[in-house]
Parts: structure tokens; sequence; C-alpha cells
């Protein structure tokens, strides 16, 4: 069966997070697909543990050039605990407390790797081989020209339904200033 969605968020990474976030906050539905660990590689394998390794690392370095500290400081770097640092930081690998925070934000998450199957439509091949197609409805076809899933370009109509940008446009045209070049952004 076909799922249908506003946006459909290829990667639970910090920006894919963010896309989820904001896009719900704008009222769309969302459906975000992740195919390893909600969070992405700053969570669990670039930001989060580089600095868990290194702050050990660091803290030693530190302590080595004060006097009165220096003294304290015997014997070498325990790895077992730099690395055991690095796995609590990172929670284990264990991506609940994050897969959890995308629910919470009322979108779907679906396990498995996405991949753009046609216009609007993304085929996710689940871990249980299972194949689940999901379709950006096509919310913005009453503005033709938007493109569909499309976060800027949803904005972008929201923001013309209010009618604010062209009282704009209008009122700076009456005041004799002429409208810069508009660049290509497809909601411009
Ligand atoms: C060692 C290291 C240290 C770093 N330290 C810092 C730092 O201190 N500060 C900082 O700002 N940045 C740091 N970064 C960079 C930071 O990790 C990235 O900029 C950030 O993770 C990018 O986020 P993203 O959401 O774009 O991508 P990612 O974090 O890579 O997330 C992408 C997600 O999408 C998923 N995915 C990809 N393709 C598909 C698909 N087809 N279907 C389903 N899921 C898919 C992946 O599994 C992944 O979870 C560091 C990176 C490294 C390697």
């Amino acid at each position: 069966m076909d799922d249908m969605y506003d946006v459909v968020v290829l990667g639970a990474g910090p920006v894919g997070q963010n896309v989820t976030e904001r896009s719900r906050a704008a009222g769309l539905s969302v459906a975000v697909v992740e195919r390893e660990l909600v969070g992405g590689e700053c969570s669990y394998w670039g930001c989060v543990p580089s600095k868990a390794l290194l702050r050990p690392v660091l803290a030693v370095a530190d302590a080595r050039k004060v006097d009165g500290a220096r003294e304290a400081i015997g014997g070498s770097i325990c790895a077992d605990g730099v690395f055991g640092r690095r796995d609590r930081y990172t929670t284990n690998y264990d991506d609940t407390g994050q897969a959890n925070w995308v629910k919470a934000t009322g979108a779907d998450l679906i396990r498995g790797h996405g991949r753009l199957d046609g216009p609007r439509r993304v085929a996710v091949a689940t871990p249980d081989d299972d194949i689940v197609t999901l379709i950006m409805a096509s919310f913005l076809c009453a503005r033709a020209r938007r493109r569909a899933g499309d976060v800027r370009a949803a904005s972008c109509v929201r923001r013309r339904r209010r009618g604010s940008q062209d009282v704009r446009l209008a009122r700076r045209h009456s005041q004799g200033v002429r409208p810069r070049p508009v660049r290509s952004h497809p909601c411009l």
C-alpha cells in the first residue's frame, strides 16, 4: 500500500531531523526514512564520539601543564576507559532516544534504505525485505509551478497565501522602487 505524505525526509541525521521538526511545525505530514541510526554521522561516528575520545587526552595534557596538578598525573591513559566513555556518549549505538524524538514530532519513522522511484515517489527497502512506497503529496499542485515536497516552496506558498509578499511588492512598485532581478529558485 502506498503512503502519502507532504514531505519525505531521506536520512535522520542532524539535517533530516531539522527538516522534520520544521516541516511538522508548519503543519505538514512527514515520513522520515533511515537506513542506519537515527542521529546519523554526528551522533554515532562524527562529532559526539570524536569529542568523547579526545576529551581524556586533552584533560591529561592540560593537567600536565598546571603546576600542582602535574604531579598528580601518573601512568598512561586507560584505553578501556576512553572507549567506555565513547560508548556512553553514543548511547552504545542505541538510537531509541532519538527515534522517539522523531516520533514525538508526529512524523512517521520508517526504517530502511530509501530511493527515488519516480516523480514524488520514494521506495523504501525495509530490513525485513519489504518495499514500502511513499508518495509525496501534491498539495502544492494548486500552484502548478511549485515543486511538491519542497519545504522552502511550501513556506513561500504559505506566505503568498497571506498575500504579504504581493502587498509588499505592490507598495514598493507604487513608490517607484524597481524590483531586483529574481533568482531562479522554483518558488520565486
Ligand atoms: C570525525 C568527525 C567529527 C565531526 N565533528 C563535527 C563537529 O564537531 N561539529 C560539526 O558541526 N560537525 C562535525 N562533523 C560533521 C557532521 O557529522 C556532519 O556535518 C553531519 O553529521 C551532517 O549531517 P547530515 O544530516 O547532513 O548527514 P548525516 O549525519 O550523514 O546523516 C545522514 C543520514 O541519512 C541516512 N541515509 C543516507 N542515505 C539514505 C537512504 N538512501 N535511505 C535512508 N537513509 C539514508 C544515513 O544512514 C544517515 O543516518 C564531524 C564529522 C566527522 C566525520
